[in-house]
């Protein structure tokens, strides 16, 4: 199998891709699992050429291009480009703009991102619009001359909201401005935003690509080669955040799996959606695979599974959605998403002040676990409700 697969990989499919993309077999030993390169520089050629393509590691290495070349072939993309976490890639991105840019965000990107867009970076210049998520008329309204970026995020934290990306792109782009798409819990697998008319994909590697919580890290691919997409590669080797060799590797060998973990997510994702929209004590129930979720079927149109994630919220507000979570057993209580264990949180602490999380919503990352305990475990904690 070649290195680079960018001939083939229109031709196979994800689940192909997703075990063979950016993997080779090492030529000094044979090893089928890649090895981790630590060194942090690379030997010259006596002409002073770089015969291997790496110099120095801030820069690029080994294990960060095998991983860049397997998001690229997942997402469609012309070049992706891994960092140290998903918020990294974020403000890379953003760094990419200049001062008197300016972006427009749907008000359910994940809180991080909307800090990073209006606080982080509004204090040195960007200007910025949040606007109601789901209806690509307020995001038309918002557009400016000076508007470069639309940022989204489909299904979106924690009210689980869907944007049409064919529709924003069309919009956005008509009038001179770049969409990002957030696909960190679609996942190419269930959604691929490139091939909708997007611009650029962000993730969390950190979430589903990684897949078993122990690696921190995010990504972007871009659907063409272009100006931005040079100045990212050098805010990437000039700024120090890439992904270091042993998180390039940890999250490669996790996308190795993360066909068939999501679509266990998703299978076990639906089930509970269906469990919890039918119980008394459950007030809504936010998942996309559920037909009265507003925008089913533009989730129907654009994703090819509706993901392992979902919200749920009680009656009682923040303190009966507390002592649901408490009483789980199977479910840890946690922040975070996408690992092999199922996590709930309660989503408005976490975010504090400003959050658009009602106070009895319950925000569930599902695993892997047999459905029938994660079902027996939500039952028993519903039923300390009374
Ligand atoms: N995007 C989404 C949808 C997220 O859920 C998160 C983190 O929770 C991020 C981006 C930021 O990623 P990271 O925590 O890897 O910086």
């Amino acid at each position: 199998m070649p290195r680079n697969l960018s001939r083939y990989h229109r031709a196979m499919k994800l689940e192909t891709l997703a075990v063979h993309a950016g993997r080779r077999i090492d030529l000094a030993t044979g090893a089928v699992t890649p090895p981790i390169h630590l060194a942090t520089t690379f030997e010259r050629a006596p002409d002073g050429a770089y015969p291997h393509g790496y110099q120095y590691a801030r820069e690029s290495h080994p294990n960060r291009s095998d991983l860049e070349t397997c998001l690229c072939a997942l997402e469609g993309g012309a070049e992706a480009a891994a960092f140290t976490s998903g918020s990294a890639a974020t403000l890379a991105l953003l760094q990419t703009l200049r001062p008197g840019d300016h972006v427009v965000a749907t008000d359910d990107v994940f809180y991080g991102t909307r800090s990073l867009i209006v606080d982080l970076l509004g204090s040195w210049g960007l200007e910025s619009t949040c606007v109601a998520a789901g209806d690509p008329t307020e995001i038309e309204r918002a557009l400016r001359p000076t508007t470069r970026l639309v940022w989204i995020e489909t299904p979106s934290n924690p009210l689980v909201g869907i944007a049409d990306i064919a529709a924003v792109a069309e919009i956005a782009q008509a009038r001179g401005a770049e969409v990002v798409v957030d696909n960190t819990w679609a996942t190419p697998i269930f959604q691929r935003p490139l091939t909708l008319g997007a611009d650029w994909v962000l993730h969390s590697t950190t979430k589903y690509f990684g897949g078993h919580c122990d690696v921190l890290g995010g990504a972007l691919v871009a659907r063409d080669a272009s100006e931005r997409l040079e100045r990212l590669r050098q805010i990437q080797k000039s700024g120090g955040a890439g992904a270091s060799p042993f998180d390039s590797w940890l999250v490669l060998r996790g996308v190795r799996s993360l066909a068939c973990r999501m679509k266990t997510h998703a299978e076990n994702a639906q089930r509970l959606a269906e469990f919890l929209a039918a119980h008394p004590k459950v007030v809504r129930t936010h998942y996309p695979g559920l037909e009265d979720h507003p925008n089913h079927d533009i989730a129907a149109r654009q994703m090819s599974g509706w993901g392992g994630m979902l919200s749920f919220e009680v009656a009682g507000g923040r303190e009966a959605a507390f002592r649901v979570a408490a009483a789980t057993q199977v479910f840890t209580r946690a922040t975070s998403l996408g690992g092999v264990e199922s996590l709930i949180e309660h989503r408005a602490s976490v975010e504090g002040p400003g959050t658009r999380a009602p106070e009895g919503l319950l925000r569930v990352s599902v695993g892997l676990e047999h459905p029938d305990d994660l079902v027996a475990d939500l039952e028993r904690a519903l039923s300390s409700l009374g």
